[in-house]
């Protein structure tokens, strides 16, 4: 085992490594963190007996593969460098050091030793961890092992990390012993018919977005309460053999029990959009034997990054509301007291029709007005919400990019142009052409 002021080497770089630090242990290895004088790094090394021949081609397979590519690859705390020691059988592999002040595990947030992100934060969480593995996939790896252990975020600012990377494998082709985490484990995996897959990934990251949103896992109802000894095959029973989604629409063998500890998942489901619980219904429930029918990262995607800027603050208690489409007023979960919905930008691009709540702070970013734009300026800020410096009622779209716009009022009369830094007046029916392919309207 490696002691703080050991030396480790790298085998690609040549770069010598001082231990500094441990920072934890695993069921493969302990991580620790060490300094290569100029930049500080984590390094994972592996106990004896997982230190395997395999498990060290494989890593180095990913390190000459790299990452995915683009924003979603930077999620990815990815393995740089294999490090051995002298006449020690083990090894290791660098990685870079994640500043664990900013970023929090699901469980810290549910004992409270961290704050709860908000709903805003929430959205931008569940799309960044469903890019992330899109980018993954489409790079031809599957992760085979999505667990709650594995994934951390910044409550404030809404950013994924995406650790312990070294049980990533090719598709389809990379044998592994690693099967996974029990509770997050498609059901096809866990009575043995299939081997880790990209397909299994789809189901392991709905469980972690359930966990991420609920607080449960999706099959703990009555069938897991009447569980008398909760040991492996049990736990086959429940996920496996089987699995019941506890608000299944059709099935209602697994709802949740009437006890007290059980109530929380309620709450947080009432509280779920529509659309959200729409998805996790189908994964599921069909997309528990069908894995055709499971959610795509690209829905998951989508479905976030839409109710990212549905978000409303109720006026009586400014708790956080959903607001869905159709809704002409909502009724705040937390105070119950009703409120009128904002106006809307109702956006048309060539990938579909979003909306976007009117508010005070709302800017909309560049992905939103073009969605195949480049992934690098998808968060480019292209207009936002301001007040008119003349008349502090009336609000407007201020152009923020270097085109003009044109708008038409409501009233139906000629095209108007609003130049860069301009603004066009937000009233109802007002209408916004940007560029050939993206319309805005407002609607009330
Ligand atoms: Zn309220």
């Amino acid at each position: 085992m490696l002691q703080t002021g050991d030396i480790v080497k790298g085998q690609l770089s040549g770069q010598q490594y001082k231990i500094t630090a441990r920072l934890g242990e695993g069921g493969q290895g302990s991580v620790f963190l060490a300094s290569s004088g100029r930049d500080q790094v984590a390094i994972k090394w592996y106990h004896r007996q997982t230190a395997t021949e395999q498990q060290k081609k494989m890593i180095a397979k990913l390190i000459s593969m790299g990452p995915p590519r683009g924003e979603a690859g930077k999620r990815f705390v990815w393995p740089q460098d294999i490090v051995t020691r002298s006449r020690v059988p083990s090894f290791g592999y660098v990685m870079p050091s994640v500043d664990l002040k900013s970023y929090a595990e699901l469980g810290q947030v549910w004992a409270r030793l961290r704050p709860s992100p908000g709903m805003k934060q929430r959205c931008r969480i569940s799309w960044q961890l469903a890019q992330a593995y899109r980018q993954l996939h489409l790079s031809g790896y599957c992760y085979r092992d999505i667990s709650m252990g594995n994934f951390l975020f910044n409550p404030s600012s809404g950013d994924v990390l995406i650790i312990d990377n070294d049980n990533i494998g090719i598709d389809q082709q990379s044998g592994s012993k690693i099967l996974g985490t029990m509770e997050f484990m498609a059901p096809e995996v866990i009575v043995g018919r299939k081997t880790p897959s990209t397909s299994t990934d789809l189901y392991s990251l709905a469980v972690l977005l359930f966990y991420f949103w609920i607080w449960h896992h999706p099959m703990h109802g009555m069938l897991e309460y009447s569980v008398r000894v909760w040991d492996i095959p049990a736990k086959r029973m429940i996920y496996g053999e089987r699995p019941v989604f506890i608000f299944d629409p059709r099935d209602s063998s697994n709802r949740l029990p009437a006890d007290p500890e059980y109530q929380t998942p309620l709450r947080f489901w009432d509280v779920c959009p529509r659309s959200i619980k729409d998805l996790f219904i189908r994964s599921f429930t069909d997309g528990i034997k069908n894995p055709d029918r499971r959610v795509t990262e690209g829905e998951w995607v989508h479905a976030f990054r839409q109710l990212e800027n549905q978000i409303v603050r109720c006026p009586h208690d400014r708790a956080e509301n959903f607001w869905q489409p159709g809704m002409k007023q909502l009724q705040c979960w937390h105070c119950k007291r009703r409120f009128d919905a904002p106006p809307r930008f109702v956006i048309s691009t060539s990938s579909g029709l979003n909306q976007i709540l009117v508010l005070a702070d709302t800017k909309l970013k560049r992905g939103e007005l073009e969605p195949y734009c480049d992934e690098s300026v998808m968060e480019e800020v292209a207009a936002e919400v301001v007040r008119s410096p003349n008349n502090p009622n009336v609000w407007g779209l201020k152009n923020l990019t270097y085109q003009s716009w044109f708008f038409t009022p409501a009233d139906g009369s000629g095209e108007r142009e609003v130049i860069p830094g301009r603004a066009m007046p937000i009233i109802a029916g007002h209408s916004l052409r940007l560029g050939s392919q993206t319309n805005l309207r407002v609607e009330v």
